[in-house]
C-alpha cells in the first residue's frame, strides 16, 4: 500500500478502488448539476492516465497544489477522522518535502489500482519521467548559474539603464528649450 509521511510526522496510506475514485471526482468537481460521470465531469479523474491533461500532469502542476491537497484529503479523510485531525490541520501537514512524498505515494496508488500490464507500463513511464524531470531541473539550475545567463541578464540591465538615461536626457532637453522652439518642433 502507498504511504507518505506529512510535515508533522503523521503517516498516511493511500489505496484506490472504484468508489473512492468516484468520490474524489465528485468532491473536486465544481460543475453544477454534474452526475460526475468521467466522460464530462471536471473533477479529478484518478484513472485518467493517458489524456493530454491526465491526472499526473494535472496534479503535478504546481499551480494545482490546492487541488492535490483536496484530492489527498478525500483519500485520507477517514484516517484523519479516526485521529481527530480536521481538514485544516491535515492541509498544514502538506508542505515542502511532504508534498513531494504525497505526490509520489499518490502516483504509486494510482499505478497499483490498474491490472498488471498497465501497472508495469505506468510504473516504468513514471520512473523515466522522474529521471527526465530531475535532469531538466539540474539543467535549468546550471543555466541559471551559468556565465552566459549572467552576461545576458547584465546586457539586458545595461540596455534598460541606457534607455532610462536617454529618457531623462530627452526630458531635460525639452525642459531647457524655449517655449517657442518647443512649439515649433513636432513631437518626435
Ligand atoms: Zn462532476
Amino acid at each position: 500500500m502507498a504511504r507518505y509521511t506529512d510535515a508533522e510526522g503523521n503517516e498516511w496510506t493511500i489505496e484506490l478502488d472504484a468508489p473512492t475514485i468516484r468520490a474524489v471526482r465528485s468532491a473536486t468537481c465544481e460543475k453544477p448539476d454534474c452526475d460526475h460521470h468521467r466522460d464530462h465531469c471536471q473533477g479529478v479523474d484518478l484513472v485518467d492516465v493517458d489524456g493530454a491533461n491526465n491526472v499526473f500532469v494535472r496534479l503535478g502542476n504546481v499551480d494545482n497544489i490546492e487541488l492535490l491537497i483536496d484530492t489527498l484529503w478525500e483519500l485520507c479523510h477517514e484516517q484523519a477522522n479516526a485521529r481527530s485531525i480536521d481538514t485544516t490541520t491535515f492541509a498544514k501537514g502538506l508542505r515542502g518535502d511532504a508534498l513531494d512524498a504525497a505526490g509520489v505515494a499518490l502516483r504509486e496508488a494510482i499505478c497499483d489500482f490498474f491490472p498488471k500490464e498497465k501497472r508495469e507500463l505506468l510504473k516504468t513511464m513514471g520512473q523515466r519521467n522522474e529521471q527526465l524531470r530531475e535532469l531538466a531541473v539540474a539543467r535549468g539550475i546550471a543555466r541559471i548559474n551559468s556565465e552566459e545567463t549572467e552576461k545576458m541578464v547584465l546586457d539586458e540591465l545595461d540596455k534598460k539603464v541606457d534607455a532610462d538615461i536617454k529618457k531623462v536626457l530627452t526630458r531635460l532637453n525639452s525642459a531647457s528649450s524655449t517655449p517657442d522652439s518647443a512649439e515649433s518642433t513636432p513631437d518626435a
